[in-house]
């Protein structure tokens, strides 16, 4: 029987460990505690919150105080601003002050780009209800007058940010949960997790063993460990952050707001009369790669002026004073950062009733309060209270829980934190982690890669002569002439598409069809040599994944997704198919896919195959195996782009030599590589939705437009009764596309979209159509009386782009083709 240990922060018997608890919260950080302080909110009151050290002994205790809201998606910025209401009203509820504060903050730019960044957030901001100011200098002198202004060409006030204590609101936080039922065991480690039958059960902790029903990670930097003792793949890595307190000086005065200074990767606090001064530098310091002992709470760093050197003279250049006064403090302490950049929470693929919330990335302290909400609502709801897929922890990927790629990727995460959040923006580390088999081919054509899951793919093709790199801007960007040439190419001759970074995945056995049925929105159950395109859906009817689910035989289908929903699409298959007799497997790396996609298509596969490429010996939405210059190929005739196509999946060892083919025979009838960037281009032309971006876990097939790929006459699927309830009420919400009226201007995502001056809505994803030139977008609308045509045509529509009401067409259909008869000729 293991006696209570001392507690080595104060000396005293540790408090006594339950034998069971329903939620075991894993970490006294900010966001453990508020994790559990919602979870009792929820009326989940048997909660214990286990920490190794003392409460906010972590990160927690050195965090800067900054709470701002306006983040780089909707979703995060709602969680953000959560967080701002909820410090500023828990000192009341609890009895303990936060030491919470509206103090402000003001962003500056030094240059247009910069500026131009800076003023479209401001823009999103309307669309998640942040209030915010572009104000003058004068006035930003006024508010600090230490700053040097001379070189800045503009600055955002956002009146509502706000500065809080960290250990006071965390320790508010756990009063609060303890007031309704919580326990708080402190000075005791989890020394590993404990997993049956794919569910978790229990801890090892090092007083003893725990029963538990759920649990939750919230234990920062030290997660990727603990969670690997169950198989948890949690890549975060610490890194080390640094900042520098001054001696008090005239001029800094209580209720200043926060300076934000990216392009000088510097951030300023007043802190009782002195200046605090934070740096995110372009490549960030790692720590602790082998891993982080577990004896560091309330621990520091060493000071490191080399690699901090360069980055405090730009704050000198923003703030001279920097450069004279004394600084009582240089401080540096480990943060929690993600690949990319965005923090995890969820449960986690491999593990049922294990929940992640860590990775904070240098804003777990403004995060926590809306990350507490949304997790005890999921654990509670079994569901994510609103769209979180952005930190949806089944993003991840095994190959980057690996220390050799953390080590070289979370540097250069940690710096895009102030780096210019350009569009379409590339990492430039950790790459050519998993390559197509034709890679050197597509290479040699010219290709320029991102990466997507660790894939290189081809995002677009260099023109001959042309540097095969990136020039950012917020423009038409380098590749804009190119990508042009690669969407003419597939709308008027033929484009190939390197596809084979897209998830495959076979589902086999007697119980294939009724598995896929139930998980499938549309039926499934179709004659052999059908393809489906169909959306996985949660019990509200909101859609999960997005994919086509090809019957390849009597009891044998192929399951195709896109790249980035690999983990997750998996997971859920995995989870559907578990009660049924079906074996499934992930093929991905076997098979090469390529899409050949044009109006030619058919005559240039039918030089290469005695197949009937015809509309009656191979309709759209069908599948055959066929040869294909002597290969055994299975052809899909399907499309993402909107034209007469086919999908090739062919042995990733006969990759190369059907490429070859295919380029061989392709010059007469105009074929030519196209990459993602076109690919994107073309499917929001022709309307095709984007998981991820248009269509969410929030989002229905029937607000998305896609009630046509349901199979109303099935019995049951999940999601269905939601689904017959809503189809039975007037669309308040709804996707439509838009074409915004400016030759120049480009939509990304998240512009507020107003309807005769009103907002209405938000765009989902953007991206230039070559064909209407014009950047064309989509985005939900929501009108009570419902979103109907005749609503659109009586209606104004502006889209705001930083800070500018732009026209806009609005149409239900797509403006390519509404018909779909391309598709079908
Ligand atoms: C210098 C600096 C300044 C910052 N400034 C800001 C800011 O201004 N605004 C902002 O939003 N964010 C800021 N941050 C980030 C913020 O501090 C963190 O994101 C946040 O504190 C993370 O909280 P957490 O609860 O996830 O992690 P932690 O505070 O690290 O809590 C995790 C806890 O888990 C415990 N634990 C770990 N393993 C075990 C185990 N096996 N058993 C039991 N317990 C365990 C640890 O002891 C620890 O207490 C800053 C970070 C740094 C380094």
């Amino acid at each position: 029987m293991p006696r209570p240990q001392p507690d080595p922060a104060n000396g005293r018997p540790a408090a006594k460990l339950p034998d069971r608890t329903e939620v075991l919260v894993v970490g006294g950080g900010i966001v453990g505690c508020s994790v559990a302080y919602h979870l009792t909110r929820r009326g989940v009151t048997d909660v214990t919150i286990i920490e190794q050290g003392k409460l906010t002994g972590g990160t927690t205790w050195h965090a800067a105080g900054l709470v701002s809201q306006l983040k780089s998606s909707h979703s995060l910025t709602r969680l953000a601003t959560y967080s701002a209401r909820l410090f500023e009203e828990l000192g009341e509820e609890t009895g303990q002050a936060t030491g919470y504060r509206t103090a402000g903050s003001i962003s500056v730019a030094a240059d247009e780009e910069r500026w131009e960044e800076i003023l479209r957030g401001a823009s999103m901001a309307k669309a998640s209800d942040v209030v915010t100011e572009v104000i003058g200098l004068d006035r930003v002198k006024e508010m600090w007058p230490l700053l040097n202004v001379d070189d800045l060409i503009g600055a955002l006030y956002i009146p509502h940010d706000g500065q809080t204590s960290p250990v006071d609101t965390t320790l508010a936080l756990a009063k609060g949960a303890k007031s309704r039922g919580a326990r708080v065991i402190e000075g005791t480690a989890v020394e590993k997790l404990v997993a049956r039958n794919g569910r978790v059960v229990g801890v090892e902790t090092e007083r003893g063993y725990i029963e538990v029903e759920t649990v939750v990670l919230a234990t920062g930097i030290w997660t990727r460990q603990l969670a690997a003792t169950i198989g948890v793949n949690v890549p975060l890595q610490a890194c080390e952050h640094f900042y520098v307190v001054t001696e008090p000086l005239e001029g800094m005065s209580p209720g200043m707001p926060t300076v934000r200074d990216p392009g000088g990767y510097t951030y300023l606090k007043e802190e009782t009369g002195k200046i605090m001064a934070g740096f995110f530098e372009p490549r960030g310091k790692v720590w602790g790669l082998d891993g982080i002992p577990r004896d560091f709470s309330f621990g520091t760093l060493p000071e490191d002026w080399d690699h901090i050197g360069p980055v405090f003279e730009r704050a000198v250049h923003r703030v001279p004073v920097l450069g004279e006064c004394g600084l009582q403090l240089f401080f540096n302490g480990p943060e929690a950062f993600t690949p990319d950049g965005v923090y995890y929470l969820g449960m986690a693929p491999e593990v049922d009733g294990c929940f992640v919330a860590a990775g904070f990335n240098s804003v777990g302290l403004q995060s926590a309060g809306g990350v507490g909400w949304a997790l005890a609502e999921w654990i509670v709801d079994r569901h994510p209270p609103m769209d979180l897929t952005a930190v949806d922890i089944r993003r991840v990927f095994p190959f980057q829980g690996e220390p050799r790629y953390l080590a070289q990727r979370i540097p250069e995460s940690l710096g895009l934190l102030y780096a210019m959040h350009w569009p379409f923006r590339q990492y430039e580390s950790a790459r050519n982690q998993r390559l197509s088999p034709i890679h050197d081919r597509i290479e040699a054509a010219g290709a320029v890669f991102g990466e997507v899951a660790g894939w290189e793919r081809p995002n677009w093709f260099a023109l001959e002569g042309q540097e095969r790199v990136y020039e950012y801007s917020y423009g038409k960007q380098n590749w804009f002439e190119a990508s042009g040439l690669e969407c003419q190419a597939v709308r008027d001759a033929v484009g190939f598409f390197d596809q084979s970074s897209f998830a495959k995945f076979r589902v086999e056995g007697p119980g294939a069809v009724a598995a896929l049925n139930g998980i499938c929105a549309n039926d499934v159950h179709v004659p052999a040599g059908k393809a489906v395109y169909t959306q996985w859906c949660n019990d509200r009817g909101g859609i999960e994944a997005d994919l086509t689910v090809t019957r390849v035989g009597e009891t044998e289908y192929l399951v195709v997704t896109a790249a980035a929903s690999g983990s997750r699409d998996w997971a859920r298959l995995r989870r559907g198919c578990v009660d049924h007799d079906v074996t499934i497997s992930d093929i991905t790396d076997e098979l090469a896919m390529f899409g050949v996609m044009g109006p030619n298509s058919r005559a240039l596969l039918s030089e290469l195959t005695s197949a009937d490429l015809g509309n009656d010996g191979f309709p759209f939405g069908t599948t055959q195996r066929i040869e294909v210059a002597g290969y055994d190929v299975r052809a899909l005739r399907l499309t993402y782009v909107g034209e007469l196509g086919w999908e090739l999946y062919v042995p990733r060892e006969d990759a190369c030599s059907l490429y070859d083919a295919i380029f061989e025979a392709g010059g007469p009838h105009g074929l030519k590589h196209a990459g993602y960037h076109a690919m994107n281009s073309l499917r929001l032309e022709a309307g095709y939705r984007h998981w991820g971006h248009d269509i969410t876990d929030e989002d229905t097939p029937i607000e998305a437009g896609l009630g046509f790929a349901v199979g109303w006459e099935k019995a049951s699927f999940v999601g269905r009764d939601a689904l017959l309830t809503q189809r039975r009420l007037p669309r308040a919400k709804r996707l439509i596309q838009f074409r915004l009226e400016d030759p120049d201007l480009l939509l990304y995502h998240d512009e507020p979209i107003y309807r005769d001056g009103k907002l209405v809505g938000r765009t989902t994803s953007g991206m230039w159509s070559y064909v209407e030139n014009r950047c064309l977008a989509m985005g939900y609308l929501e009108h009570p009386g419902g979103v109907t045509e005749a609503w659109l045509e009586a209606g104004t529509f502006e889209i705001e782009v930083a800070t500018r009401r732009i026209p806009a067409t609005a149409s239900i259909r797509s403006f390519y083709d509404p018909l779909n008869q391309r598709v079908r000729g």
